[in-house]
């Protein structure tokens, strides 16, 4: 997931298992690199099932967990050598890093409790479920021993038009800097997918793979997986910076732990400082009510009127807490093809973009996260934007295009920006 409640997680409930293996206990014996016979790896017995975020690929039942023969006769030895090679599998899929963490959460959910009960989460309703579970991996998916915890870069970097000058030109959209090229749920889980396979192929491991499709707290269990820190913003962050993405495989083998990597923010404030809307109210602790990555994407009606200003030319998502960050210096530029920015959206014009229909936003979003916001929403954020930019003749006769939109919400706001622009075209 792009992490944080910044983006929050797109999480709608359980996946069912896509692929299942039979067990492979004999594959365990054998050190990986060993050459092995074809019919020594788990032999595919499930099909795939299309619209979730998950897959199992198992090699043992999962009620016999602790029973199960092999995995209790697997060494230390065994078990250090296996993470090694997941780490150097990880590495050739395209993973910056690798890291294990066991699947307990002590503490967790009370943080999580108080957030909820000051309604800070807005309208994603689907954070108050499963919330025992999400300290506990193992209540989620019962068997699970360990966390592994996979983190992929994003930063564009200079492939894209840098983020200050999009923020400072009006006339342009920003878009978030994730969000430029190809869904990451559909990269990562792909990635992850091909990892567990290997694993399996490996070792009688029960897997399930997930990417912003489960009640997880993945934050948490990357900082204890020795993956980077919580900041100030709520986000994960290293010493190269926040700009990646998280993916989780959830095993049951007790694979060695890596060890928690403690806080480096120090006294440093930078990045509540530089919120435009003051959403973090506090160190580490973020209202999604007030965040305008939540409001672009999550919040499915009107936009909050006296938080349009603050929008500026932002119509997906937010940056600014990662761009204000220190640590953010030394991120590395994504190597990850798919993440490559697609069809301009680094430097698009705001009335080219509110001039899409349905039909072009739906081509033009194919493929990517920004789709699933729909046209609707989309025309909503851009009309905010358009309200907030320079009030040239053309982007007022964009405004007056839409102001008949059949969307009460998009004309709504088409209005709202036209009045901003002094303009006696509005309701
Ligand atoms: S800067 Fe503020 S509004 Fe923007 S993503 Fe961060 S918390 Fe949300
Ligand atoms: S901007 Fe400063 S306080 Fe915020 S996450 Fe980065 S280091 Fe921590």
């Amino acid at each position: 997931m792009t992490q944080g409640t910044q983006s929050a997680p797109d999480e709608r409930g359980f996946a069912a298992p896509q692929i299942t293996f039979e067990p492979n206990f004999q594959a365990w014996r054998k050190r990986p690199g060993e050459p092995r016979a074809q019919s020594q790896r788990g032999r595919l017995i499930g099909k795939p099932h299309a619209g979730n975020g998950a897959i199992i690929i198992g090699a043992m039942n999962e009620s016999d967990h602790t029973n199960n023969p092999v995995n209790s006769a697997a060494s230390d030895a065994d078990l250090a050598v296996l993470a090694r090679d997941i780490r150097h599998w990880g590495a050739e899929l395209g993973f910056t890093a690798i890291t294990i963490a066991d699947a307990d959460l002590p503490g967790a959910g009370e943080g999580l409790r108080r957030w909820l009960a000051a309604g800070c989460h807005g309208d994603m309703h689907y954070m108050t479920r499963h919330t025992a579970e999400r300290a506990r991996p193992a209540a989620l998916i019962p068997g699970t021993r360990r966390v592994i915890m996979a983190r992929m870069d994003y930063w564009p970097g200079t492939s894209a038009l840098p983020a200050a000058e999009a923020l400072g030109d009006g006339t342009l959209a920003y878009i978030s800097r994730y969000a430029l090229g190809r869904d990451y749920h559909k990269v990562l889980r792909a990635r992850l997918q091909k990892l567990a396979e290997r694993i399996a192929q490996a070792a009688p491991a029960r897997c399930r793979v997930f990417t912003d499709s489960a009640p997880v707290f993945e934050v948490a269990l990357a900082q204890r997986a020795g993956l980077g820190w919580r900041g100030k913003h709520t986000l994960l962050l290293g010493r190269d910076g926040s700009y990646f993405f998280l993916g989780e495989i959830f095993i049951d083998l007790p694979l060695p732990v890596d060890t928690a990597e403690p806080g480096h923010c120090g006294r440093c404030d930078a990045c509540l400082a530089a919120c435009p809307t003051r959403a973090i109210i506090a160190p580490y602790r973020l209202d999604a009510r007030r965040c305008l990555s939540y409001l672009s994407i999550e919040h499915p009606g009107p936009i909050p009127e006296p938080l349009r200003p603050l929008f500026g030319n932002r119509i997906y998502g937010c940056d600014d807490c990662q761009l204000a960050c220190p640590w953010n210096r030394f991120a590395p530029q994504s190597r990850i093809v798919d993440f490559a920015v697609r069809h301009g959206l680094d430097r698009a014009p705001l009335t080219r973009l509110f001039a899409w229909d349905e039909a072009e936003f739906l081509e033009r979003t194919a493929g990517g996260p920004i789709r699933r916001i729909g046209h609707e929403r989309w025309l909503r954020n851009i009309a905010v934007a358009l309200g907030n930019a320079p009030a040239a003749p053309e982007i007022l006769a964009a405004l007056r295009e839409r102001a008949d939109h059949p969307s009460p919400l998009v004309r709504e706001h088409a209005h709202w920006a036209l009045r901003r622009h002094g303009t006696g075209n509005a309701d």
